[in-house]
């Protein structure tokens, strides 16, 4: 165990939670877990950090328990006053940014620059729906009868959440604020891997003023208490963010219980370069669309798109650029990528530039592929060309800093390469043809597409997958609506009713 690293992350914990327990924040209290040990790691050297325990069983039924109790006083609040309660949550948040950036940089392994923008972005998500609280409304819907029929959008009760380790500060804070915006009382469960930030941001907007038992969080694993959360009759809807994989094995779980769930998955996204191109902006962007957070991003663009006229001319100079990437410790201040955040990961990304290599790819200049895992989860940012997207590098997704360049030839040849693939998350084209980027972005199945640009969102903007990235959406008004149910409600306005109840015309 690193001393130095670990008191480093305890110490940024206790800012928060002085007795430095790791466990499961539940109606406002950390309790531990009674499962088996879970350990947390430092991506930055491979060496342990700390342990804790798994929720285990029965802190599930707790958990329930005190979202349903939150949910009824969080629901028994006007609208407004949810609204400044969520706007006060912003305003902690905000003061907080510092300590929590650190403490997301230590622990994920994420470099400090970015926690710091992520964790701004995250008290401007609770900002954002504080705004929306008193501000959703029903119809009044003309009925052909004597009658009045409105409809209303009501809170589903407690939702389950359920987060992976990529960006785990940033997804909470996505999934939390429209939640609650709503009415709703939430469990999250981030994943094993990354809790620390969750707990923080639950503790935090308590502070503000939102009731105990509102947001509560499972610390532990997904097989374990994801699945105990998951089997409680008090679960309304559950919002899934990670794997395709575990993804279909929720939806099942889901539709099993007869819930509804929204299931935010994996990519392969084209980003695609067309020969009349600002190349250089293009280059800046493919490198961020790839290379940002290690590629440990849905939607990274991880399939290069080049037209074969300026294919090997503008790989190199993507190559070029992502040679001088400043690699490093996360935080440190002008470090750009940061580690791998776990050793499966690592494993993952080298075994596919491995499988690349094999299937005929082939790494372009000098690009080092992976250091040493005793200095921890590192990969140099890694460009492979002469792919095809039949290879499995270009079908897989490798949630890493690679990219695979596959030349294309026409306008339609690009649709058709950046289409042949089982997700639809992102994509982007680069052109100065106005008419072919509004063409192709019309045509590129992906839940969200950029022009002349890459990787750039916003909290009001919807958010989602096509395909096997998933369904359903998250941010703007879009995220609402998902966590709301409507009930269209019947008024008798006919002095004489003309049927005995007024129920005609009737459904059965
Ligand atoms: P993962 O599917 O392994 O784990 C995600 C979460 O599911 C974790 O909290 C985990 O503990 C839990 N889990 C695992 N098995 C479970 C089970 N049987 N029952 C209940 N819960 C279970 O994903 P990951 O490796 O943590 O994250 C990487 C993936 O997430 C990538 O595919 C990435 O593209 C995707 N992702 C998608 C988005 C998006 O918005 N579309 C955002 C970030 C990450």
């Amino acid at each position: 165990m690193s001393t130095h690293q670990t008191k480093a992350l305890l110490d940024a914990y206790k800012n928060f939670f002085p007795t430095g327990v790791i466990g499961s924040y539940i109606n406002g209290e950390l309790q531990s877990g009674t499962g088996s040990e879970i350990s947390l790691v430092n991506p930055a050297t491979g060496e342990l950090f700390l342990t804790y325990k798994d929720a285990g069983p029965d802190l599930a039924g707790n958990a329930c328990q005190a979202a349903l109790a939150g949910q009824q006083l969080w629901g028994a609040l006007s609208h407004a006053e949810r609204g400044r309660l969520m706007q006060e949550a912003g305003r902690v948040l905000r003061a907080n940014i510092e300590p929590i950036a650190q403490l997301e940089s230590i622990s994920a392994g994420k470099p400090i620059r970015d926690c710091r923008g992520e964790a701004l972005r995250v008290a401007e998500m609770f900002e954002y729906y504080a705004g929306w609280t008193d501000k959703l409304y029903g119809n009044v819907i003309p009925v052909p009868s004597g009658h009045l029929n409105y409809t209303r959008r009501e809170p589903m009760g407690v939702v389950l959440q359920i987060t992976p380790w990529n960006a785990p500060l940033f997804t909470c804070g996505w999934q939390i604020a429209p939640a609650i915006c709503m009415g709703n009382a939430v469990l999250l469960k981030p994943s094993e891997l990354t809790p620390l930030s969750s707990l923080v941001v639950a503790s935090l907007i308590e502070k503000a003023g939102i009731p105990k038992g509102v947001v509560n969080v499972l610390a532990g694993y997904g097989h374990t208490i994801g699945q105990a959360a998951l089997s409680q009759m008090a679960i309304k809807k559950v919002v899934f963010v990670g794997s395709p994989a575990t993804g279909r094995k929720i939806a099942s779980a889901a539709a099993l219980r007869g819930i509804p769930c929204v299931l935010e998955l994996g990519g392969k996204s084209a980003n695609i370069v067309f020969e009349d191109a600002d190349l250089d902006r293009a280059c800046v962007g493919a490198q961020a669309a790839i290379f940002g957070s290690a590629g440990q991003s849905c939607v990274a663009g991880s399939r290069l798109l080049v037209q074969r006229s300026i294919y090997d001319h503008f790989v190199q100079m993507v190559a070029d650029g992502a040679n001088k990437i400043r690699l490093g410790e996360p935080t440190t201040a002008d470090t750009e990528i940061g580690p791998i955040q776990n050793a499966t990961q690592f494993k993952h990304i080298n075994s596919m530039i491995q499988l690349g290599l094999k299937e005929g790819a082939q790494i372009v200049g000098d690009t080092q592929v992976a250091v040493d895992q005793k200095d921890g989860y590192f990969v140099r940012p890694t460009v492979l060309k002469n792919v095809t997207n039949d290879m499995e590098v270009a079908r897989t997704e490798i949630f890493g800093p690679v990219v695979v360049a596959i030349p294309f030839d026409t306008e339609e040849d690009a649709i058709k390469i950046a289409n042949d693939s089982e997700f639809g998350l992102a994509g982007a084209v680069w052109t100065k043809d106005i008419g072919r980027a509004f063409r192709v972005s019309s045509r590129v199945k992906a839940g969200t597409f950029w022009i002349n640009m890459y990787k750039v969102i916003n909290v009001a903007s919807p958010f989602g997958g096509y395909d096997a990235s998933g369904y359903g959406r998250s941010s703007g008004i879009d995220a609402l609506t998902e966590y709301t149910q409507v009930k269209s409600v019947w008024v008798e306005t006919a002095a004489n009713p003309a049927q005995p109840f007024g129920y005609a015309p009737t459904i059965d």
